[in-house]
């Protein structure tokens, strides 16, 4: 099995931003206990066109307002809630709100394709795929407005049936989209296998690539392979706008970053995106460095 990260010995950290928080591990009995709670939230980070600078969709994000150890990221969970089986809960919630909240921005006018990050641990069963639809028309969101966010992960134990899932999502015109691209746990094989209509360049390849070679070169490879394929190309981990100005350049399609945005709570959406059209024209215009 070919991956391109390690076809390419290449591994940049990201740098985390974030406020330090203490690495904790939670039990499954305590991921289960907040869900039940309404302990969880989702947070919304947008995804930019490039070279119009148009919002054309958000990736949800779950976060854990914990009572006593304040916001608790999804690092911390969600492996536990994956070996567990305690993802089936997690994602269905995440979903859920999600959709609600798709169909919320709809009414209010805002037509975005709101992503949703899947497990494939999520893919074992083939009930997956009658479940999203349900939630989907019980929401009144268009199949083609929800993107699922794919990352490979260690612990499949069969992987034909995340493929059948998947591609019968792909029938029904769900969006499918291929995370963290570049890694270790997304591979050109599942790029070849699964019908995937975005492929997101993981951050570690993004941020600083442009003075970075492999950096560069991993940028342009997975692109011409989407091109190839048929599918969009974002750039996630857009920090500043050195980043920005490569992707641009690099003809990538859509953005995703702290440079545009940090994940946000629903409520602070509509104020963000008025700063952002005001951001945008400078955005457009040549680099002032
Ligand atoms: P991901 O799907 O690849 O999401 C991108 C991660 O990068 C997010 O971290 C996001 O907050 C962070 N990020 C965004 N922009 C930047 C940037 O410019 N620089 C840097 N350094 N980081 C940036 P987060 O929210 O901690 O989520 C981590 C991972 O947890 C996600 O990676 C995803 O794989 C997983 N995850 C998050 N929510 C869910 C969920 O609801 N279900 C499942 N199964 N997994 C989830
Ligand atoms: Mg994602
Ligand atoms: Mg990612
Ligand atoms: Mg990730």
């Amino acid at each position: 099995r070919e991956r391109l990260g390690d076809l390419l010995g290449h591994w940049a950290p990201g740098r985390d931003t974030r406020p330090e928080t203490s690495r904790r591990s939670y039990s499954a009995n305590r991921i289960m206990a907040a869900i039940r709670n309404g302990e969880l939230v989702n947070h919304y980070q947008p995804k930019v066109e490039l070279a119009t600078g148009n919002v054309i969709g958000v990736e949800t994000l779950v976060r854990w307002r914990h009572p006593q150890d304040g916001m608790v990221y999804p690092d911390q969970f969600i492996a536990v809630a994956e070996a567990s089986g305690v993802i089936e809960r997690l994602t269905g919630w995440v979903l859920n709100e999600a959709l609600a909240q798709s169909r919320r921005w709809s009414l209010a006018g805002i037509d975005l394709r709101m992503a949703v990050n899947v497990s494939m641990n999520n893919l074992a069963s083939i009930s997956f795929t009658d479940f999203v639809t349900e939630e989907a028309q019980c929401a009144c969101v268009p199949p083609a407005r929800l993107v699922l966010e794919v990352t490979e992960s260690r612990l499949m134990r069969d992987p034909r049936a995340p493929l059948e899932i998947l591609t019968r999502l792909r029938l029904k015109r769900f969006g499918l989209s291929i995370d963290d691209f570049g890694t270790g746990h997304s591979s050109l094989r599942q790029l070849c296998d699964i019908p995937f209509d975005e492929l997101k360049i993981d951050k570690s390849f993004v941020h600083r690539a442009w003075e970075d070679e492999t950096s560069r070169a991993v940028v342009a490879v997975s692109q011409g392979l989407a091109r190839q394929l048929g599918m969009k190309v974002v750039g996630e981990g857009v920090e500043d706008r050195e980043d920005w100005d490569f992707l641009r350049c690099a003809g990538c399609d859509h953005a995703q970053g702290y440079f545009i945005a940090r994940p946000m709570p629903a409520e602070e959406f509509l104020a963000w995106l008025g700063e952002w059209r005001v951001r945008v024209p400078a955005l457009l215009a040549p680099s002032p460095s």
